[in-house]
């Protein structure tokens, strides 16, 4: 059999720019792939499930994890704390099994380093100053909060350069669709593949 070799794929973006709805279509479309839950100190938003979405967890737990050394990577923001635990990334890729990792910039240049032929994929929205926008107008934040989100827009805008790919989200669908293909060409890379018994499948 011509077993292809799995890979991380790591997904960036934008607060706001809508990449769980993204992420989802990813997956309905790509059996062989399964999502890294995070550990975050954070509490859950509406909808969200332990488990699923995060492992959440106290500020406590993680820094156990820390000191046993569980996570790959792991970075603080103003408020929280998240970490990428290893054992959701080698189970799975020892299996062969893709994985996704949706992190912020600092995690995306971490897992590079460790794992340099994983993919980066950054996505943007079509309009930086509308994404501004409809974060001061939804008006559920206050100034400071407001603004340190704008900071970080500008932080993680000059960190684009370093990702693979870069895609925007104009419509999910076609934003997903997009990184499916990124998904299924990066598995036909010749460094991706098992030449010894490539002629045993179609590729
Ligand atoms: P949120 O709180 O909105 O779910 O996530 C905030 C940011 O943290 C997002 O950019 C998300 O991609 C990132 N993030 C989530 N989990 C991890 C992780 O395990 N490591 C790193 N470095 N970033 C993470």
């Amino acid at each position: 059999m011509n077993t292809k070799k799995s890979m991380l794929i790591v997904i960036s973006g934008f607060s706001g720019v809508g990449k769980g709805t993204v992420v989802d279509l990813v997956f309905d479309s790509l059996p062989n792939i399964q999502f890294s839950i995070s550990c975050t100190t954070r509490a859950p938003r509406a909808g969200e499930e332990h488990g699923v979405n995060y492992f959440f967890i106290s500020e406590e737990e993680f820094e156990k994890k820390v000191q046993a050394g569980e996570f790959v990577e792991y970075t603080t923001t103003f408020t929280n704390r998240y970490g990428t635990l290893k054992s959701e990334i080698d189970k799975p890729l020892s299996k062969g099994v893709d994985v996704l990792l949706e992190l912020n910039v600092v995690g995306a240049k971490n897992i590079k380093k460790l794992y340099p032929d994983c993919v980066t994929i950054f996505i943007t929205p079509p309009s930086i100053d509308a994404l501004k926008a409809r974060l001061i107008g939804r008006g559920s934040e206050d100034e400071d909060s407001i603004n340190r989100r704008l900071e970080e827009i500008e932080l993680e805008s000059k960190e684009i350069k370093n990702y693979d790919y870069v895609v925007t989200n104009n419509v999910a669908k076609t934003c997903a669709e997009k990184i499916v293909a990124i998904i299924r060409s990066e598995h036909l890379r010749v460094s991706r593949q098992n030449l010894d018994n490539l002629f045993e499948e179609e590729n």
